[in-house]
């Protein structure tokens, strides 16, 4: 289609590991793997459960809601297809504080990116064969019980994330 022919960023190339995960974004579905001994949630996914050891590991279905762990606004142009300034967050999964994922945040003016923010995931289809699983701040009326307002400004020297945000998981 043409709309995808436009499409300039890098794309994801899933392998024995990762397929369960662009599969699921396929569908429209946010898919962790997860330990189906002690119910450990794994990601970047593994083939043994760090905790347990266990290699009966098999992709499990999220929610898709989260918070916003860490953020960074990239302002200079590092990757292909990305025109600055646009926001990288990693977001922590309601299921588990540790699973964290380092993705796009959209839908959301970057002035008002906060820690702690409340975020779900949202499809962005990008080719016939890649969807991308993105984040844009939580619409539903629910409140987040964990979300505490930030301070505003310095949002550009705010927490960077563990590892730059330069790679292939854009999604
Ligand atoms: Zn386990």
């Amino acid at each position: 289609m043409a709309e995808h022919a436009e499409y300039k960023r890098p794309l994801p190339l899933p392998d024995e590991e990762t397929a369960e995960y662009w599969e699921g974004a396929r569908r429209h579905q946010l898919i962790i793997r997860r330990c189906q001994d002690c119910q450990y949630y794994i990601h970047y996914p593994k083939a043994r459960c760090p905790r347990c050891r266990s290699a009966n590991v098999a992709g499990s279905p999220v929610s898709g809601r989260g918070r916003i762990y860490s953020y960074s606004i990239v302002h200079v142009a590092l990757a292909p297809g990305f025109e600055p300034p646009y926001a990288v967050v990693l977001v922590e999964l309601d299921e588990q504080s540790d699973v964290r994922i380092l993705t796009n945040l959209v839908d959301c003016p970057l002035d008002e990116v906060r820690i702690g923010m409340p975020v779900e995931v949202v499809y962005h289809d990008v080719t016939p064969e890649t969807t991308l699983p993105q984040f844009r701040p939580t619409r539903a009326a629910e409140p987040h019980r964990h979300f505490q307002p930030q301070p505003a400004g310095n949002a550009d020297v705010a927490q960077r994330p563990a590892q730059p945000p330069t790679r292939e998981v854009h999604g």
